[in-house]
């Protein structure tokens, strides 16, 4: 299934394995968000949660 990154527009292919691959199939208009700019998002959370705490 080729699906693109909501953020970076990248194109990707992913199988079944994958798994976004049941959300995608259930709901073709479902947000993909490839692995890279999900450890960008998932980092920049962290560190504003750091930010917070440290308030
Ligand atoms: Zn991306």
């Amino acid at each position: 299934m080729q699906v693109k990154c909501a953020i970076c527009g990248k194109e990707e292919q992913i199988d079944k394995l994958n798994k976004n691959y049941r959300k995608m199939e259930s709901n073709p208009n479902a947000i993909f968000i490839c692995e890279v700019c999900n450890q960008k998002l998932t980092y920049q959370a962290a560190q504003q949660n750091d930010l917070l705490k440290k308030k």
